[in-house]
């Protein structure tokens, strides 16, 4: 049977080259980087050479780049960190209802703790907008913390507006750039944000690895204690195989990005056309244009998203309904809940990530047998 993977935002397949940057670092390159030795000294010289990589990248200086154990790591960090830096000044934090449970579920810890969070409603395309922000800025606001690419529908938010709207009022600016970071170009030479979160794994690179850029100047209190890895900022032995994969995968993404995009959509657009041609009561989730490449979020009137997924999964092809951490759970999607989506449309919503190893087989090969899984699904539901 084909096997067809659609669920590049959940993760992806590292490249074979980065694994082979990483394996070294495995196996005769194991010092400790913080080691005076010549076994850490040499894995140290790898390390800073890895961080200088990622923050040309972003053009950002080194120093600015803090090596994590992946995006909900950095999500935490920031905001947590700000707000206990904070907290003298006020205790009143903005964050949007479609941000990831990272975010969410760290911004409800702090709540707990006698923060104040206001949750932004998105427009019905999942984007949040910077009047809505500016709106919502009080006297006492000392975080907003705004996505930069959705991972449920793609959306892809005006960073720029909203650092400036953020900046003009001097209020610290957090983005989780973990879906968008090496899919489109951030340069954070010019962007107004004060501390970004990103992550290994969706771009190609090694899971448990990710990065939170702090822009100078900015203070955060730590939330994990140790020795002084990463500045003091972070302590913890440095994962390295996962830095030294995680910069090549930057690498790959700075030569291949634009060609990759340009692939990707086509692909999607194509699948997406081809759906709308062949199966009646589909509707797209998210913007028709301003999202994701590979995002393609549809709803399959009457019938539930999950047993659309399984049938897919009985036929080689992996999807997914929602975001992948909230699998399971048969709540709708909180996302598509905030965009306005009705229950019943956002129960039968389904997630497809296409990526760059993804072929126009793998497209036809799922147009062959979702019409008919469509049909037979309609047929036995009791949902109109
Ligand atoms: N933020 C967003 C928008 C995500 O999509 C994810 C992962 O799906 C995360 C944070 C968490 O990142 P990680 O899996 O590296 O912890």
């Amino acid at each position: 049977m084909r096997k067809v993977y659609f669920d590049h935002s959940a993760t992806t397949a590292m490249d074979p080259k980065v694994v082979e940057a990483m394996l070294p670092f495995m196996s005769e390159k194991f010092g400790n980087p913080s080691s005076i030795h010549s076994f850490g000294r040499e894995v140290k010289v790898a390390l800073e050479e890895a961080r200088e990589s990622i923050a040309e990248f972003l053009k950002v200086r080194a120093a600015d780049i803090y090596l994590t154990s992946g995006g909900t790591e950095s999500d935490n960090m920031a905001i947590k960190g700000a707000a206990y830096q904070l907290k003298s000044k006020g205790k009143h934090i903005i964050t949007s209802k479609v941000e990831h449970h990272a975010v969410l579920h760290t911004c409800e810890a702090l709540e707990k703790e006698g923060f104040e969070v206001t949750y932004l409603a998105p427009d019905k395309y999942g984007m949040v907008h910077p009047e809505t922000v500016a709106e919502a800025i009080r006297k006492d606001t000392i975080l907003i913390s705004i996505m930069h690419a959705n991972n449920e529908v793609g959306a892809i938010n005006s960073i720029d507006e909203i650092g400036k709207v953020a900046r003009g009022k001097g209020v610290l600016f957090h983005c989780d750039a973990v879906q968008s970071f090496g899919k489109i170009p951030i340069d954070l030479s010019k962007l107004p944000v004060d501390l970004m979160s990103m992550s290994g794994h969706k771009i190609y690179g090694p899971k448990g690895v990710g990065i939170l850029y702090i822009k100078k100047g900015v203070r955060l209190e730590k939330i994990i204690f140790g020795g002084e890895h990463e500045r003091g900022r972070r302590p913890g032995t440095e994962n390295i195989p996962g830095i030294i994969g995680l910069a090549k995968a930057v690498e790959l993404r700075q030569s291949g990005m634009k060609k990759i995009t340009k692939n990707v959509k086509k692909l999607r657009d194509m699948f997406y056309d081809k759906v709308m041609e062949k199966i009646p009561r589909v509707f797209l989730n998210g913007h028709p244009e301003q999202r994701l490449s590979g995002h393609l979020n549809l709803s399959f009137q009457g019938i539930e998203g999950e047993a659309l997924l399984l049938s897919l999964d009985l036929k080689g092809v992996a999807a997914s309904s929602g975001s992948a951490c909230t699998s399971g759970s048969i709540d709708p999607s909180h996302v598509l809940s905030a965009m306005g989506v009705k229950p019943d449309l956002a129960q039968s919503s389904i997630r497809f990530t296409l990526g760059k190893d993804n072929t126009k087989e793998d497209v036809e090969y799922t147009l062959e047998i979702l019409p008919e899984i469509v049909q037979r699904l309609r047929s036995m539901s009791a949902i109109e």
